[in-house]
């Protein structure tokens, strides 16, 4: 079979490896290697643990991440989590990598199984009744079926079904701060607009960034000087030089996830053009992955559509979909208040925030968890107290 596979991220570059591996034809385009792509680059144990075929620890330099510091800047205040760290291993709970090298592994390790990659852009895609026609920057390409790893403006969905609507992404846009790293990843919880800022440092610079859904009523612009503002308070970057980036993340609710389209005759869609990416954590590497080696494997049976769209909707919509209907009360300043000072009171507290942080927390699990630590109700009791007091509640 001949498969094309538009995009070159990990969630294009893992189908083709393992599709390639199991003996089918597969072209890869993408015109964009080596490139850095605007992300955190936080990949998770279990991300990791996905591609350990794939990525050599020689290839990757990654920073081990010890803690997590949650931060409230405008009251000066935080709270500090350790993480699990065995090293640069998927056994660590969070890894962080420049996406020029990590992706770089993945495509290699893609180029190596027997895929060929184009360096062209896709710019046209006629699905027909004996298989699917690439128009491309560099000329014509058949192929038997087409695959979409192109992310969130993904060429392919806007052909085969809908592209994603304002209301359905998020904005994330900040800063790399060359030269500076750190063991350390910083996130503060922003309520207005419901979003969060992070640091997340890679082995040679810092990625800042903030993001809010872009139905939020916020610019890029408002939001990148708010990034610029918080690098300035938190003197985090000292004199580094800055070099901004901005980039959409599919952010969707919970009905769009149970509608999602990811599959028809002939077509497949992969990780951020698929829209699989966590609402309130914005973790896309693992399910790009995850997704990529669905697609291998339905591909290899009677029905790719069919068997596609039921592991997505069995393995992924679930838990994004429970992370969705989370969301809203994730960001109220009564839960960022209280999650502060349960966080500073509770190393219980502390566990569930570096699972959920590490990917290994269910959303299914987790009020329940957090409720279930007696500090948390503690901690909810002190809150109130002070507010009837007319204290500051945080
Ligand atoms: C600021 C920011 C921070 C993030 N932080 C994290 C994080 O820390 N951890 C995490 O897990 N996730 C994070 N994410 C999400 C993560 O970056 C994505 O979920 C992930 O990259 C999705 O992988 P993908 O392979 O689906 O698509 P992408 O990585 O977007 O790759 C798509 C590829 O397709 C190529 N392409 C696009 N159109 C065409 C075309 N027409 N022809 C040929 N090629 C094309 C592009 O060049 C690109 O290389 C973040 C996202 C952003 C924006």
């Amino acid at each position: 079979m001949d498969v094309a596979i538009i995009g070159a991220g990990p969630a294009g570059c893992r189908a083709a490896q393992l599709l390639a591996a199991r003996g089918a034809r597969v072209t890869v385009f993408d015109p964009s290697h080596p490139r850095e792509k605007a992300c955190g680059g936080g990949v998770t144990g279990r991300a990791l643990a996905l591609v350990a075929d794939a990525v050599r620890q020689a290839d990757v330099p990654v920073t081990v991440i010890r803690t997590v510091r949650f931060t409230d800047s405008r009251r000066g205040d935080s709270a500090i989590v350790p993480l699990e760290d065995h090293g640069p291993t998927a056994a660590s709970a969070l890894l962080v990598a420049s996406r020029a090298t990590f992706d770089q592994a993945l495509l290699s390790a893609a180029v190596r199984a027997g895929a060929i990659l184009q360096p062209a852009g896709v710019t046209r895609i006629d699905m027909e009744a004996e298989g699917v026609r690439l128009t491309t920057t560099q000329g014509r390409h058949r192929a038997d079926f087409v695959i979409g790893a192109d992310g969130a403006n993904s060429l392919l969905r806007r052909t085969v079904a809908q592209p994603f609507r304002r209301d359905q992404l998020s904005i994330a846009t900040g800063f790399f701060a060359h030269g500076v790293t750190s063991d350390e990843i910083v996130i503060e919880i922003t309520a207005d607009p419901p979003g969060y800022i992070w640091s997340f440092p890679r082995p040679d610079h810092l990625a800042i960034g903030l993001c809010a859904q872009a139905d939020a009523g916020v610019t890029t612009g408002a939001l990148r000087a708010r990034a610029a503002e918080w690098i300035r308070a938190t003197r985090i970057a000292g004199t580094a030089p800055l070099t901004p980036y901005s980039w959409p993340i599919p952010s969707l609710r919970a009905s769009d996830l149970h509608a999602l389209d990811v599959a028809g005759p002939r077509w497949l869609l992969l990780g951020d053009a698929a829209g699989l990416v966590d609402p309130i954590t914005r973790e896309g590497i693992y399910f790009a992955l995850a997704s990529g080696e669905w697609a291998a494997d339905a591909l290899g049976g009677n029905a790719p559509d069919r068997t596609f769209a039921a592991r997505v909707r069995d393995e992924a919509i679930p838990e994004l979909a429970r992370a969705a209907r989370l969301k809203a009360g994730f960001f109220r300043p009564a839960f960022t208040g209280l999650m502060l000072l349960a966080l500073q009171q509770s190393p219980a507290v502390g566990a569930v925030m570096a699972d959920l942080v590490a990917g290994r927390q269910s959303y299914a699990a987790l009020k329940w968890r957090l409720l279930r630590t007696l500090e948390f109700g503690l901690a909810w009791r002190v809150l109130r107290e002070r507010r009837r007091a007319g204290l500051p509640g945080h």
